[in-house]
């Protein structure tokens, strides 16, 4: 079974992008300071605004997942920034949750997510006072930024319906069939005048997004010809950002290298161009800081 999944883990459009009237969110008057966005590798992101740093699915250590897997200090500590506010989770596989409570002990982040993501973090020594532990539809003032927790749906494994949502039962979890979903959230993080979606695996529940405009997505192309018209239907719903960033498009079991896109992520590109071209898409290199347009 574990081949199984491996192969499923590892790795749809049509429609005419329409105006539709505006948003139920929000928006500032435009930028209020810089934003920076570091890809972490897998789904992992550390954005930048101002004072404010928040992660998300921070995954360094990368270990072999055949046996018993641990966070690995020296990775942590090699990209880890010194301070961080927040980490958020978008469910608690190992390869979004492993090193995210180490990472909240370095840094000084809180930590949320899923119930499951909560216990795991509480099992590692995180203070329950840095722990959030959310259900969805929850919407979060921070000193400097707020933060919108969105239901979502885990990408399309094993016939569509994997252990979709099923909670980690065992604490702490040890090896990779320990680290169950637990549940699957997006983020719209507020900062420094923008609004940034993230997600971290490639599905949506669409009227959850309704009336969410970020100027920023980071979405996750993989096994989306498994889910009916992702692409023009995620771009219409969020009303045609102006910047996508591709997520867990790299190899989750390797070490993290810029390789050449595959056709795969390049036919995701072309897809964001034609469902809406006036949005940027960007492939990310791993551990560069970008500036957002
Ligand atoms: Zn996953």
């Amino acid at each position: 079974m574990r081949a199984a999944l491996y192969l499923l883990l590892l790795s749809a459009c049509a429609g005419t992008p329409k105006r539709e009237p505006s948003s139920t969110t929000k928006k500032t008057d435009g930028p209020t300071a810089p934003l920076a966005l570091t890809y972490l590798g897998v789904a992992g992101w550390q954005l930048e605004s101002g004072d404010v740093t928040i992660l998300v699915d921070p995954y360094f250590s990368r270990p072999n997942l055949d046996g018993e897997i641990k966070s690995d200090p020296a990775a942590v500590a090699a990209r880890a920034p010194k301070k961080a506010n927040l980490i958020v989770v978008g469910h608690s596989h190992v390869d979004h949750l492993l090193d995210a409570p180490a990472v909240a002990l370095a840094t000084g982040a809180q930590i949320m997510g899923s119930a499951s993501t909560a216990k795991v973090a509480t099992s590692a020594g995180v203070p329950a006072d840095h722990v959030i532990p959310i259900q969805g539809g929850e919407d979060y003032q921070f000193d400097g930024y707020s933060v919108r927790v969105i239901p979502s749906l885990h990408s399309a494994l094993d016939d569509k319906h994997f252990m979709q949502g099923q909670p980690i039962t065992v604490l702490p979890p040890k090896t990779f069939d320990d680290y169950t979903d637990g549940g699957t959230f997006d983020y719209l993080v507020r900062v420094g005048g923008r609004e940034i979606l993230v997600t971290s695996t490639a599905n949506f529940i669409e009227r959850e997004l309704v009336g969410v405009h970020p100027d920023v997505a980071i979405i996750a192309p993989g096994l989306r010809e498994q889910v009916y018209d992702y692409t023009c239907r995620l771009m219409r719903v969020l009303d045609y950002p102006q910047v996508v960033y591709t997520t867990h498009f790299d190899d989750w079991r390797a070490a993290p290298t810029d390789e050449e896109p595959d056709a795969d992520l390049e036919a995701f590109v072309d897809e964001v161009k034609r469902c809406s071209p006036a949005t940027q898409v960007i492939i990310p290199k791993h551990f560069v800081r970008m500036s957002a347009p």
